[in-house]
């Protein structure tokens, strides 16, 4: 049986620390770090990470705002939001919560957010700076990603790597932050032939698909480190007998757990763990506006 990497004990003792750090910065800077959440229109989804984002910030004891826009904004006026909160310097960290209605353009929308108040990582600036290996705003689901990986006390270094899934948010920053660790490191996607034979190869499998239970055990290598990033809500019947749903990540836990040294839980896992890296790239952007 595996250790579980349990995302949320984890985040809960970063978020204790990070409560600490936040009093300090406020006696000797005169403010807390401020984050301000974007959110167009009312899809359920979004609503609740947002409002996970926005408890996570008064957990630490950080200044939050919900900029509440309606589903039909004009892409002008959002980005006229953006831009009164790049020029307010009470604002350290801006986040505007996707996917966004169709008539809004993500991309310019991402491009708009001050290079150094981007706090989800995505501006095009800070992902050169994170492939060429420059200091950056590292995307908050990788970076938590590389954390739970580190807990476990296993060396990066010289471990096969395999990443399944090139998304720009998941995928691909975290295959680079394993390579800057000097994994060797293989992504996969749908076209991947073989894609059993390609994980089970694997000393470190991260699953970033969005496909329910997709990894099985015979995908994963005997102790092997396997962060499940999926989010899949699927039908279940509940113990009254009508139908409901329930959460599973892209690893079929139940089985890939007996065969992994260390396994992340949906839910559970990488989740927090997003959230909470979010509230540390916001004390980052605070800390480096002070010239830290
Ligand atoms: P995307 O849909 O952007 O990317 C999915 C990737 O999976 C693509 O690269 C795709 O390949 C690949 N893929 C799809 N089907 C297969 C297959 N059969 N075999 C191999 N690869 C396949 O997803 P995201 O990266 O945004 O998210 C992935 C999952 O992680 C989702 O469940 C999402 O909800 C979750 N998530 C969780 C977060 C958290 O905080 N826990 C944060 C962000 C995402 P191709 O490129 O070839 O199409």
């Amino acid at each position: 049986m595996s250790t579980i990497i349990d995302g949320k004990v984890l985040s809960l003792s970063l978020k204790e620390e990070m409560k600490g750090r936040i009093v300090e910065l406020e006696k000797r800077y005169g403010r807390k770090p401020c984050l301000v959440v974007i959110i167009v229109g009312d899809n359920p989804a979004s609503r609740s990470y947002v409002t996970g984002k926005i408890k996570a910030a008064a957990f630490v004891g950080m200044d939050s705002r919900l900029v509440e826009l309606p589903e039909d904004v004009s892409e002008e006026k959002l980005l006229s939001v953006i831009d009164g909160l790049n020029a307010d310097d009470a604002v350290d960290g801006i986040l505007v919560q996707l996917p966004l209605p169709a008539h809004i353009n993500e991309d310019k929308v991402i491009d708009a957010i001050a290079l150094e108040k981007d706090v989800d990582g995505f501006h095009p600036g800070n992902v050169a700076k994170l492939w060429l290996g420059r200091p950056c705003i590292v995307p908050c689901t990788p970076k938590g990603i590389i954390k739970m990986i580190e807990t476990t006390g296993i060396d990066i270094s010289g471990k096969k790597a395999v990443v399944v899934g090139r998304s720009n948010i998941v995928g691909k920053p975290v295959a680079k932050l394993l390579l800057d660790r000097n994994a060797t490191v293989t992504i996969a996607h749908s076209r991947t032939k073989d894609l059993a034979a390609v994980c089970a190869e694997a000393d470190i499998l991260v699953a970033a698909v969005g496909r329910p239970c997709m990894v099985t055990a015979d995908m994963v290598k005997p102790g092997a480190v396997v962060i499940d990033v999926g989010i899949n809500r699927i039908p279940c019947v509940k113990e009254d007998g009508t139908p409901g749903s329930r959460l599973v990540g892209d690893v079929d836990y139940e089985s890939a757990s007996k065969v992994a040294g260390f396994i992340t839980p949906v839910p559970g896992g990488v989740g927090p763990m997003t959230i909470t890296m979010l509230m540390e790239n916001t004390i980052e952007c605070f800390l480096r506006k002070q010239g830290c």
